[in-house]
């Protein structure tokens, strides 16, 4: 007889940056942040990696991502965190 209650579930949508594969250390660990308009910062929690990406136009994450990991297999990056 009673009325059954219907259960809401909230669906939170945070727009968390998504974590990517970092390409020294290994982990699932880069987030890809965007500063100003076509400013990328790409930060590896694990190995403290930052690279400041500058993008000619709004790119997604993943592209980003995607050019980053190119540029650190073929040298082009040249990372600042002290070692060496
Ligand atoms: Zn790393």
């Amino acid at each position: 007889m009673g009325r059954r209650r219907r259960r809401t579930i909230k669906i939170l949508k945070k727009t968390l940056p998504k974590v990517y594969a970092c390409p020294r250390c290994g982990l699932i660990s880069i987030r890809v942040f965007f500063k100003e308009n076509n400013l990328a910062k790409i930060v590896c929690g694990n190995c403290n990696l930052k690279y400041d990406y500058a993008t000619e136009t709004k790119k997604h994450p993943i592209d980003v991502y995607n050019e980053f990991v190119d540029k650190f297999m073929s040298g082009q990056v040249v990372l600042n965190d002290g070692k060496g």
